[in-house]
Parts: C-alpha cells; structure tokens; sequence
C-alpha cells in the first residue's frame, strides 16, 4: 500500500509542477498587463426598481490577455491575492474608477470590489483618499464593495479600517450576501450601507419558493435597518418583477445590461437621459 502511495504521489508530480509553472507565466504576465495598460474596467450598472434610474455603477476588472483573450478576474484575482500584486492592482481600480465616474451625472454612484488581502495594506485607506481627491469625487459617490470574509480574518483590525473609511463619508456594502456562514451576525457587527442579495438566491426565484422568502426576509430587514438592498444576477423580467414586489431597492443584471466598456456605459447613461 505504501509503494502505491507512492506511485501516486510520483503520477502528480509532473502535472503538479505543469501547474505552479502556468501560475508563474500567469504571474508575469499579470505584472506585465499593470504596466502595459492591458487591465481595463468595466462597468455594470445598478438600477433602482422603484424609479427605474441607474444608482451606482459596478467597476468590474477585465484583463485583455494577448493570447488568451479577455482573462476572467475569477482567475487572476486570487494570484493577485497571493502574489500581493492586489495591492496596486487595487490601487489602480480606485483611480480610475473614481476618475470615470466623475465625468458621469452627479446622482450616479462608483462601486468597487475590495479584496480582503487589501485590509492588509497600511495603504488602503490613504488610497482611498488620494483617488477621491485625485477625481474630485464626492465620497458619498463611492461604494466599496467588500465580502464577509473581511470581516472573518483578523476582524478586528479590519473592523476598525472599515469605520475608518466609513468615516470618510464613503459608503461600505456587503456582497455575496447571504452566502457565507453568519451574515446576519456580521450586520450586527458593522452599519453596512448596503447589501447585495447573492445571484444564486435571485437565480432561483420562481423556483424554489425557500429562495423567494429569504429574498423577502432580506429586502424586510434592510428596510427596517435603513440599509439599501440590491439583487445581483437579475436575468429575467420575472425576476426583476418578483424582487419588486417584494420590496428590493435595486436590481443589477444581464436583463437591464451586462458590464460595459466606459464608452458603451456612456452612452447607455446619456440613453436613460437621468436629468
Ligand atoms: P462580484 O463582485 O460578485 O461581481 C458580480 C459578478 O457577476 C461579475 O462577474 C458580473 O459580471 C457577474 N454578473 C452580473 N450580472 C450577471 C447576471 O445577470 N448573470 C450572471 N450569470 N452573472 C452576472 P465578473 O465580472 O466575472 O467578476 C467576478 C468577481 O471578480 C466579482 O464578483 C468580484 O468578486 C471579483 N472582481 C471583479 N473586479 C474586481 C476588482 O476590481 N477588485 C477585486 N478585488 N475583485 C474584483
Ligand atoms: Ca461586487
Ligand atoms: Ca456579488
Ligand atoms: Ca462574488
């Protein structure tokens, strides 16, 4: 049984360096793509149900691969986060999110994704400050988008950079919600601004009826908190009619737009004509 073991173990061996190769390249190529321009955003808006109005638009990263095409940041995120390379990556999102939304209606609202390693950083909350100064944007115009698991590590430190950047009048969100293990507890444990009703709850509307009460519940309890609360992955005109029935703030999804370059995004602003 040993020998076989160690059979086994020499099998995966190739197939195991083949991998931590291919991080390494995707590695390099990623400290490449910073320098070189070849991370872009991209926007998805957020509408509100009631006055069908774009609230805030999500920066979501998109990397223009040379040879692969455009990589998913489900793929490149993480080695961003082991490789500490988030730190700038992160950086760069907040300038130039805050830059483009800037140029949009006042109203409208610049969301980000904030890694959980960016809590880490001594730098985070000065970046924050320098890309809003930088822009001239409001703070009450950006939404930092953060996941429980902030909240999970080192929840004290990350506690107290949380209220620091509250404090700057900017306001904090919670993704994912509803996915993790004590989301609940976590609105005890921190005034959130908003919360975002993870898609696979919203995917399953219509379907499974326990999805359509925990939907309920959640729009019932922000509106008792005051906090807004907004469905992610909302596809179908059958859920967008659901979730305003049964009292979500916003709804953001491929049925109203996927994410789009800024100048789609632009346009698809000057279309909804917001004045
Ligand atoms: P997320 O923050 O939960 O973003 C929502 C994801 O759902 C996005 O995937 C978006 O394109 C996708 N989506 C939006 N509407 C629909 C829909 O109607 N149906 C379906 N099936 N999907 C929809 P994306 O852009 O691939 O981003 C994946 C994740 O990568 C994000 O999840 C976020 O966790 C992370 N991410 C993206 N940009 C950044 C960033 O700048 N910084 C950090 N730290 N993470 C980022
Ligand atoms: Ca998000
Ligand atoms: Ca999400
Ligand atoms: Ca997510």
């Amino acid at each position: 049984a040993k020998a076989e073991r160690r059979g086994t173990f020499r099998f995966f061996e190739p197939e195991m360096n083949a991998r931590i190769q291919a991080r390494r390249t995707l590695e390099r190529e990623l400290r490449e793509a910073l320098n070189t321009g070849a991370l872009e955003l991209f926007y998805q808006p957020l509408l509100n149900l009631r006055e069908n109005r774009i609230n805030a638009c999500e920066a979501l990263l998109r990397w223009r691969h040379p040879e692969r095409g455009f990589v998913s940041p489900a793929e490149f995120i993480p080695i961003a986060e082991e490789t500490g390379l988030i730190a700038p990556i992160g950086e760069w999102v907040l300038r130039e999110a805050c830059r483009e939304a800037a140029t949009w209606p006042g109203e409208i609202k610049v969301a980000v994704n904030l890694s959980p390693v960016q809590f880490r950083q001594q730098s985070l909350v000065p970046a924050v400050v320098s890309a809003l100064a930088n822009a001239g944007l409001d703070p009450s115009r950006l939404e930092l988008e953060i996941t429980e698991s902030v909240l999970l590590a080192d929840s004290d430190a990350n506690l107290a950079v949380l209220h620091r950047l509250r404090n700057l009048g900017v306001r904090i969100a919670m993704d994912d919600f509803g996915t993790g293990y004590s989301s609940l507890s976590y609105l005890r444990t921190f005034p959130f601004d908003k919360i975002k009703i993870d898609q696979s709850f919203v995917r399953e509307l219509g379907v499974n009826r326990h999805c359509a009460a925990i939907v309920r519940a959640v729009a019932g309890l922000g509106a008792d908190l005051g906090i807004t609360t907004v469905a992610e992955g909302v596809e179908t005109a059958a859920q967008r009619d659901h979730l305003q029935h049964e009292g979500c703030d916003e709804m953001q999804g491929y049925l109203f737009s996927r994410p789009l370059p800024v100048a789609d995004l632009r346009q698809l602003i000057a279309a909804t004509e917001q004045a």
